[in-house]
């Protein structure tokens, strides 16, 4: 124990020994000096100006919760279920506070005590996270399902009808919202093994696919590599890759999100690559954490180790290795003299992964382009992975505010990096048009997928 760490008080009820807060590193939840500089950051306190629903706040129950002052309810697991987990307040804290292991482990021990347990919430959770989730194969076959639903007309036809109607309620609202699926998966689109078409291989690199990434933006994974050639990379991309288990740790099933990370591990020669490149935000600021997810487990923990020494976002990684700015604009972009473009930072690779300043530096070296930087660009669009389901009304306040200032921005391009914010904004555009413009909606694109297509223009020049 650090001179500064204070031992535990003396508990008012005897703490549960199998509690995931009291088993937590106990300096972890003395962090927090109680100055709230994250308060202003934290949208779920700007929502509602009550101390129980900021970063503070939580992080007093919880440690109440370790010291044996309080003891898991519904109305902590709800209080849990209300943060968004984006990670604002870690960028703001002067302290260094670890609230992504707090929260994660709060939303654990909830689980753990089945608080919020009701049947329908347990069979979702085991079907998403446990069944569909971990089995690649039967995603995908879910993923072909839904393109034929969606694109035989079978489901516009439904809509017409009116039949979503006799849809249950959550499900009705959330139908709308669901991915539009690719025609082909990232498998049907690289290969396991390419390598640039010339010029000399100056590294080799495995390329993380995705589970949502891979069914509903397999086009953003096809420009990852494609970029990753033109910048003398091998580029190794296994066709049936796991879940990274993000969804699931961020959701409070920390087993199964172990579970994954060692399938990964299992299936991954280290030894053979100088990196592996994530291009979704919140999958890469969970897989940067196998290392420190499975440092008690003698079988894994250097292996672990060694991944997140490995991992990189695929922005980072590009500029790291000084990648080749392109000379021309994406086709996309021609007859325009500079299309007017906004980036969304995704919490997770901003507040998460620290990477803020790559895709900017890349955005604004592809020509034709006319930045311009959005207001409140770091708050959470309200996607915040499953947030839109667990939490629809604050997700769809924080999604008109966000969708308030990119229109604000004039911008007819939007870059996002990660596919849940890419969802939530093309969702919101959708479904909630500009109060008063006949103008149409932003396109909503990758940044790698941008600087794929310049390099593509250029070979057509
Ligand atoms: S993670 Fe986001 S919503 Fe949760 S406490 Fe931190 S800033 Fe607030
Ligand atoms: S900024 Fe950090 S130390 Fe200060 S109140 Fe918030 S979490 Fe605690």
């Amino acid at each position: 124990m650090s001179p500064t760490q204070k031992q535990r008080p003396p508990p008012v009820m005897t703490p549960d020994p199998q509690s995931k807060l009291v088993k937590l590193d106990y300096s972890v939840l003395q962090q927090c000096i109680h100055c709230g500089m994250c308060l202003p950051t934290c949208p779920t306190y700007n929502e509602t100006g009550r101390e129980r629903n900021s970063p503070r706040g939580r992080i007093s129950l919880m440690r109440a919760i370790a010291d044996g002052e309080l003891e898991v309810t519904p109305s902590f697991g709800e209080e849990m279920s209300y943060c968004l987990g984006c990670l604002a307040c870690v960028t703001a804290c002067p302290a260094g506070v670890d609230y992504a292991t707090l929260i994660e482990t709060s939303r654990a021990e909830v689980e753990r005590t089945g608080v919020l347990r009701k049947p329908t919430r347990s069979l979702t959770r085991w079907f998403f996270f446990r069944l569909v989730f971990t089995r690649p194969r039967l995603l995908r076959a879910i993923g072909r399902v839904l393109r034929v639903w969606q694109r035989s007309g079978a489901q516009a036809w439904c809509r017409r009808m009116g039949l979503m109607r006799l849809l249950p309620g959550r499900l009705r609202e959330l139908e709308p919202q669901a991915p539009v699926m690719c025609a082909k998966f990232s498998n049907a689109l690289i290969k396991p093994v390419e390598r640039p078409a010339s010029g000399e291989v100056r590294h080799r690199v495995l390329v993380l696919t995705g589970c949502v990434q891979d069914l509903a933006f397999s086009d953003v994974n096809r420009a990852t590599v494609d970029v990753l050639l033109e910048n003398g990379c091998e580029v190794l991309t296994p066709p049936v890759q796991f879940c990274c288990g993000s969804l699931q740790m961020h959701n409070g099933d920390d087993d199964t999100a172990r579970l994954l990370a060692r399938r990964q591990l299992d299936e991954t020669d280290l030894t053979q690559i100088d990196a592996i490149i994530s291009n979704a935000g919140g999958c890469g600021s969970h897989l940067r954490h196998y290392g420190k997810m499975l440092k008690d487990e003698p079988q894994y923990a250097q292996r672990a180790a060694e991944w997140s020494r490995k991992l990189r976002d695929i922005h980072e990684w590009l500029v790291e290795i000084n990648y080749r700015k392109p000379k021309v604009a994406p086709v996309s972009f021609a007859g325009s003299p500079a299309t007017p473009l906004t980036y969304q930072e995704s919490c997770h690779l901003c507040h998460g992964q620290k990477i803020t300043r790559q895709p900017r530096e890349i955005l604004k070296s592809i020509p034709g382009i006319a930045y311009k930087e959005c207001a409140e660009v770091s708050w959470c669009c309200g996607g915040a992975g499953i947030y839109s389901v667990t939490q629809p009304k604050t997700s769809s306040w924080l999604q008109d505010r966000k969708l308030g200032h990119l229109r604000a921005t004039g911008a007819t391009v939007v870059a996002t990096a990660n596919p849940g914010c890419h969802l939530q904004i093309q969702n919101g555009l959708n479904n909630k048009p500009a109060p008063a413009g006949n103008s149409p909606p932003p396109r909503i694109i990758h940044p790698i997928v941008l600087l794929a297509e310049a390099y593509a223009a250029e070979k057509k020049n």
